[in-house]
């Protein structure tokens, strides 16, 4: 697998998921853009460690929630590398409670960030990637959208919500040779699930046939298959990367 002169935007990419994914893509010779929220260094930091790796990364913060803020990462982007090739929705967040609990603010950021930040970042880049007559854009959804979860109505509402305009997109954008899929991880071991409590890791781990939480990685592989031209005739699709949790 080659990514050699490819540029991809990672949002959320300072730590967990969506930095295992720059630092996987970084590896096949693409071209990096760490996004980041603007009070946080984590987004640095990964760059760092990619150009200190001999790779190629830039830090660009924003808040996927503020198109005006999107549409300037998009700007930076194509001012540092010409172009945007490959955009990876990762940035997300869990506000849990149940629904009876559930503050209106809980779910409305989980919607604002999760979704919306989605809706964004793919409104932003798709002229870009119009008139390069390609890309691949990929959204990190959730088990969780496909089969619902107690306590997290918000969260699944906004992966379920992801799906469909994964779906939505590969339709509109499939004339331009631009490809839109979602990854649907199970049980990632990362930040997000290291703080839920020990008895639902015992539940989960109970239900996933391969017996085992997945890596960071496991998703950073999967990503990079849909981002190469391996995947030039896969579009619409959600892949499940759960361990067989649901099937
Ligand atoms: P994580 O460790 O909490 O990382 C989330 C990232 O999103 C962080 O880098 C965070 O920035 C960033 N972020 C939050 N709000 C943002 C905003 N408004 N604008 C830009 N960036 C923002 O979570 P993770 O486990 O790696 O999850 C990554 C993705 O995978 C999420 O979409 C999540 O829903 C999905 N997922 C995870 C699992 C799992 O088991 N872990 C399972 C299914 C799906 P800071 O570092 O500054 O906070």
């Amino acid at each position: 697998m080659n990514l050699e002169g490819k540029t991809v935007v990672v949002t959320g990419s300072g730590r967990g998921i969506g930095k295992a994914i720059a630092m996987k893509f970084a590896s096949l010779g693409a071209n990096i853009v760490i996004n980041d929220i603007p009070s946080s260094q984590n987004g640095d930091a990964t760059a760092a460690e990619i150009t200190q790796a001999g790779g190629n990364a830039v830090a660009i913060k924003c808040d996927v929630r503020n198109y005006d803020e999107v549409e300037d990462l998009v700007k930076k982007t194509l001012d540092k590398y010409g172009s945007v090739d490959i955009l990876i929705n990762n940035a997300g967040i869990t506000r849990d409670n149940l629904i009876m609990r559930m503050d209106d603010a809980d779910f409305d950021d989980v919607i604002a960030i999760n979704l919306k930040g989605a809706f964004n970042c793919i409104k932003a880049v798709c002229r870009p990637m119009m008139k390069n007559r390609g890309g691949a854009i990929i959204n990190i959804a959730s088990v969780v959208g496909v089969m619902g979860n107690a306590g997290q109505a918000n969260y699944a509402a906004s992966k379920a919500g992801l799906i469909g305009l994964t779906k939505s997109v590969a339709k509109e954008l499939a004339s331009r040779n631009i490809t839109c899929n979602a990854l649907a991880p199970g049980f990632i071991q990362s930040a997000m699930t290291d703080k839920l409590p020990d008895a639902v890791k015992e539940d989960y781990l109970k239900a996933i046939p391969l017996s085992r939480f997945g890596q960071t990685n496991d998703i950073a592989d999967a990503a990079a298959f849909l981002a190469s031209d391996m995947a030039k005739y896969i579009t619409g699709q959600v892949l499940h990367i759960d361990g067989g949790l649901v099937m």
